[in-house]
């Protein structure tokens, strides 16, 4: 099969109020240029002036949850709906900091993945493996069960990327091996195409975990690694952009 055009998505965290709305612009302003698609994954409060900022541009914004119903007594919390209103064409979910200080568990990003769905975007769903995982020789089977019961059935490669960030490898400065980025991606990719056939194969599987315009090129060239999303290096256009090249 064709490899898809890469997806490069970065997620800014807590981080930026609207001063560093510049920084998007600038990474708007190269975009036209790049062969890899865009997608920035500001705080909620910077969702509508980004997504006014990119309009006739290639980026896309995102947003880093959402809630999985359409509305109600949620104190606090965002509506997928809401998102797609507010301009956003994206939504990371299941990210392992949630998962961490949300308890967040794999139903519960399976019904936020499907309610991503019903609002039009496209969920960025998240797994990896802890670093006492995968010291006990269980990295596959954990990140393939957490992948089986995080996606929703209706999950297609048009409305769903998959992130495989290992805990240990998030704002760390360590990466795994190519080999083992490799086993993941591949495992992932047959556990897909078993359950939804064609589209399955065509989701884009992205590597998350201490991402660097250093080592982007080397992760790019692993097979299945179809982008990154990238924290840390998502902040300055100049960081973000050097990524992108690469892809
Ligand atoms: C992330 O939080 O999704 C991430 C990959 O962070 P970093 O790039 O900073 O490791």
């Amino acid at each position: 099969h064709t490899a898809p055009r890469k997806l490069i998505a970065g997620n800014w965290k807590m981080n930026g109020v609207g001063a560093a709305l510049a920084e998007i612009e600038a990474m708007a302003a190269a975009a036209e240029r790049l062969s890899c698609d865009l997608v920035l994954c500001p705080a909620f409060t910077l969702i509508e002036r980004a997504a006014g900022l990119v309009r006739d541009t290639p980026v896309r914004i995102g947003a880093q949850d959402c809630h999985a119903q359409p509305a109600g007594a949620f104190t606090g919390d965002i509506s997928a709906d809401m998102l797609a209103d507010a301009g956003a064409s994206h939504v990371i979910i299941g990210h392992s900091e949630r998962r961490m200080a949300y308890a967040e568990a794999n139903e519960q990003v399976a019904a936020k993945a499907l309610a991503a769905y019903r609002a039009g975007l496209t969920a960025i769903i998240c797994v990896g493996e802890t670093e006492a995982q995968r010291d006990a020789g269980r990295a596959l089977d954990i990140v393939v069960a957490q992948l089986s019961a995080s996606l929703p059935d209706g999950a297609t490669a048009a409305n769903t990327a998959i992130a495989y960030e290992p805990v240990w490898a998030i704002g760390t400065g360590r990466v795994p091996a190519e080999a083992q980025i490799a086993d993941m991606h591949a495992a992932m990719r047959q556990h897909l195409s078993a359950r939804f056939g064609m589209e399955g194969g065509q989701m884009r599987l992205l590597y998350g975990g201490s991402v660097k315009a250093a080592n982007a090129a080397d992760i790019f060239a692993v097979p299945h690694v179809d982008g990154a999303l990238v924290g840390g290096a998502s902040l300055k256009a100049a960081d973000f952009l050097g990524i992108a090249a690469a892809a």
